[in-house]
């Protein structure tokens, strides 16, 4: 089996990998490296947890080991997505490259431009940033990239996802055509496919298994809870939660519970707390530092709760999570991957539980058509609510009007009327509060948002798609109601 030793890295760097303790670099490190160490583009399709950070940020050290940076003109860039993914890679780079003189500047929104600024001006040879900011940068005139001799793109799929394809196109364009590419992604869509036959020349593809398949260590269970009305459902989850984790016990050391909602985030977390559960929410719209801070708190063991939405959370890398939670079940199954990666890492056991209502049927059946095996399902430990009547602990979100409410009085239009067979079609015309409903989870996203509230909106409660925003007039569209037989069955 290669050693890192074989590896021809830097002596620095080898020593900085041996005292961080590993030995044995994963598939991705073993195949990646040599290629990138002969200056050659590497495509890696691999998610997060296979060790791909250093399958990068190793050669990266090595390469920059010779030369000197100039003044405003990085060496190296490294983009990622979300800021907590690029305040990682700054982590590891400053593991790795502690016995070396490199220096590097982290970019990233809500850190304040100033201090950045000072390094960047008296040269970087590490830039690692999100798109976004990374333009904010350069568009005040603080940087030039044509002294860029390597550029990563870390996690291309959800650079998609978030509407930054435009903002990677144009960096790729201000740097030299002969720098050295290392492009990694998840998945590759054809959109990320274009991308790479447009700007990595020759590389060297490297696709590792997704992790779904390889992590045996983590145990799945699924929760079906019964059908409610819908304000009741989330209610009933979180009193499934409390229940769940109280059953658990000692065994549950630390968790990540994922809603797919912000808003959802910060009730459940409320609620947690109101529980006298040591709980914090973390998400896109929160303040960095209090977000970095939460993190800080989590990793350290002193927060045991962590509420998170998947942008926030995505690639987070905190070795040792006991459980996670899906209070909401992804509407993307690769979601339901990426989340339940952040138990069983590294080897060591872990769980992870999922709570559903009859209405999430469709992803629960995407999530098993994706890991090609059914959810094993788990028993709710004793819910008061299923008794009695759903208690109310914490508020409920206020049905955002979109452009399918159409007026005041339907909004209040009573649940039981999309819940009884005869009345649906009319309350699918008319009942707005489920086309806020169904989850969304781009949050930190500019650009797709209008298509996202257009996608919103096109979707009824169980997350079919209709195209009720279409009905002006008919136009050649037949709607399904029309469609529909009346008859009871
Ligand atoms: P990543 O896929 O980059 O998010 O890395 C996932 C985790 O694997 C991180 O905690 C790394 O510190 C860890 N890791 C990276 N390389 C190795 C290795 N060769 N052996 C063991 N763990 C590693």
């Amino acid at each position: 089996m290669t050693q890192f030793s074989d590896l021809r890295l830097d002596p620095k760097v080898l020593k900085a990998i041996e005292e961080a303790g590993y030995t044995t670099p994963t598939p991705i490190q073993a195949q990646a490296i040599p290629h990138a160490l002969e200056g050659r583009d590497v495509l890696g399709i691999a998610q997060t947890g296979t060790g791909k950070t250093a399958s990068f940020t190793l050669p990266l050290i090595t390469r920059l080991g010779r030369g000197r940076a100039r003044a405003r003109m990085p060496r190296s860039l490294v983009l990622a997505p979300t800021r907590e993914l690029a305040a990682q890679v700054a982590e590891n780079f400053d593991t790795y490259a502690k016995y070396t003189r490199l220096t590097k500047a982290l970019l990233i929104g809500g850190v304040a431009f100033g201090e950045q600024d000072k390094l960047i001006d008296r040269g970087v040879d590490v830039l690692i940033a999100t798109p976004g900011r990374l333009l904010d940068h350069f568009e005040r005139g603080k940087l030039l990239l044509t002294g860029v001799e390597v550029m990563v793109v870390d996690e291309a799929d959800r650079m998609l996802d978030m509407g930054f394809i435009p903002d990677i196109e144009r960096i790729f364009g201000l740097t030299p055509f002969t720098r050295q590419t290392f492009f990694y992604s998840a998945t590759m869509a054809p959109e990320i496919e274009r991308i790479t036959n447009t700007f990595l020349s020759n590389p060297a593809r490297i696709e590792i298994a997704r992790q779904a398949t390889a992590s045996e260590t983590i145990t799945q269970e699924l929760i079906e809870l019964p059908a409610t009305k819908r304000d009741a459902a989330a209610k009933l989850k979180r009193e499934a939660l409390r229940a769940i984790i109280e059953a658990e016990g000692d065994k549950l050391e630390n968790a990540i519970i994922f809603c797919n909602r912000k808003v959802e985030v910060d009730i459940l977390s409320k609620s947690l707390s109101k529980h006298k559960l040591d709980a914090a929410p973390i998400h896109g719209d929160l303040d960095q530092s209090l977000r970095t801070r939460t993190l800080e708190r989590f990793r350290a063991g002193d927060l045991k709760l962590l509420i998170a939405s998947d942008v926030a959370a995505r690639g987070l890398d905190v070795p040792s999570v006991s459980h996670v939670f899906n209070f909401d079940l992804p509407s993307h199954p690769e979601d339901y991957v990426h989340r339940i990666g952040r138990t069983g890492r590294a080897g060591r056991s872990g769980k992870a539980i999922s709570l559903m209502v009859p209405a999430d049927q469709k992803y629960l059946e995407q999530i098993e058509q994706l890991l090609q095996r059914p959810l094993p399902r788990g028993i709710a430990p004793g819910i008061e609510s299923l008794k009695t009547a759903p208690e109310s602990d914490a508020p409920t979100p206020r049905p955002k009007r979109t452009r399918g409410a159409r007026s005041a009085a339907k909004v209040d239009a009573p649940e039981t009327q999309v819940e009884t067979p005869l009345a649906e079609p009319v309350a699918q015309i008319v009942e707005p509060v489920a086309l806020a409903e169904p989850p969304v989870r781009r949050e930190d996203a500019p650009a797709p948002r209008e298509r996202r509230d257009a996608d919103r909106s096109n979707r009824d409660r169980s997350g079919r798609r209709d195209n009720r925003d279409n009905i002006v007039g008919m136009g050649d569209h037949v709607p399904d109601f029309l469609l529909r037989e009346f008859r009871v069955a």
